[in-house]
């Protein structure tokens, strides 16, 4: 029977953060690693196993492979999701290959100790067009606006609004995808909260220090409508336009944000941004 208990957002110790850091680390070293392998030629089957020889040289396992075993579907398959075009989120790899122009989002997660890493980036392949390589602009800048608005005392739904007033900020109308959010993450990849890409500040969960979420902004150069293909997984736009999708797991912390799938730990790009860096101490 179902649980009514309500749902709680996990708090984690410094310990457990400092581990759910470590799967990060390798989800970081994956992603930045396929950056540098994606080409036109290559297929998403082959970068699919680049993750899988870093998993396995790093002591980690995939949150991601086998997935939804659970649902009378076909587990997925992959220990990446790989989305081409106007493929948004939960790609199979397989035996596509990509093409100069096109657009790839890489969505890989990790498992240390039990703890776990969440991230996605978008990649453009070859020499695309300044349409698309805007519009992977616009999603990852999103993704920083809500890793901006995270900190503690901050409600979810402020994370929501800031992704969403980033998005609509540009002259041109991108597409917001709606029917797949963010989520809460630690001793599991998906907990509560749901973290919305879109939404009113003031409401929903208060963040606090031990907790960790997925900011994941999901932006297309047409409308935020979505189908599923027939493999039981893919997420494809109704409209066939072009999608991106970036991704961090980022913690609040008593100094400022940390996020826990860069290597640097955000402190870049943050800071780029007069967004407070703020790490754990070892
Ligand atoms: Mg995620």
């Amino acid at each position: 029977m179902r649980s009514l208990r309500k749902p709680t957002f996990e708090r984690k110790t410094p310990d457990q953060l400092k581990l759910m850091r470590r799967a990060g680390l390798v989800v970081d070293e994956v992603l930045r690693t396929l950056a540098a392998e994606v080409r036109p030629g290559i297929s998403t089957r082959e970068l699919d196993q680049i993750g899988r020889e870093i998993l396995a040289a790093r002591g980690a396992s995939s949150n991601f492979l086998g997935y939804g075993a659970d649902w009378g579907i076909q587990p997925f398959p992959g220990v990446a999701c790989i989305s081409v075009n106007e493929e948004v989120v939960h790609g199979i790899p397989g035996d596509r290959v990509l093409a100069e122009g096109d657009i790839v989002s890489c969505d890989f997660g990790a498992v240390i100790e039990g703890w776990h890493g969440d991230a996605a980036r978008t990649f453009l392949v070859g020499e695309v067009s300044d349409e698309v390589r805007e519009l992977s602009r616009v999603g990852e800048e999103a993704m920083w606006a809500g890793i901006g608005a995270t900190r503690v005392g901050a409600r979810i739904g402020d994370i929501s609004a800031a992704v969403e007033a980033s998005t609509s900020s540009h002259r041109r109308r991108y597409g917001i995808i709606r029917d797949f959010t963010g989520h809460g993450i630690g001793s599991e990849m998906h907990m509560y909260p749901d973290v919305p890409n879109h939404g009113r500040g003031g409401r929903g969960p208060v963040l606090n220090e031990g907790h960790a979420i997925a900011i994941e902004p999901m932006v297309t150069l047409g409308s935020g409508d979505v189908a599923e293909l027939e493999d039981d997984w893919t997420i494809v736009t109704r409209d066939s336009s072009w999608a991106a999708h970036w991704e961090n797991t980022v913690t609040p912390t008593a100094t400022g944000v940390w996020v826990l799938t860069l290597e640097d730990g955000g402190e870049a790009e943050l800071t780029k941004r007069g967004i407070p860096f703020g790490p754990l101490a070892d």
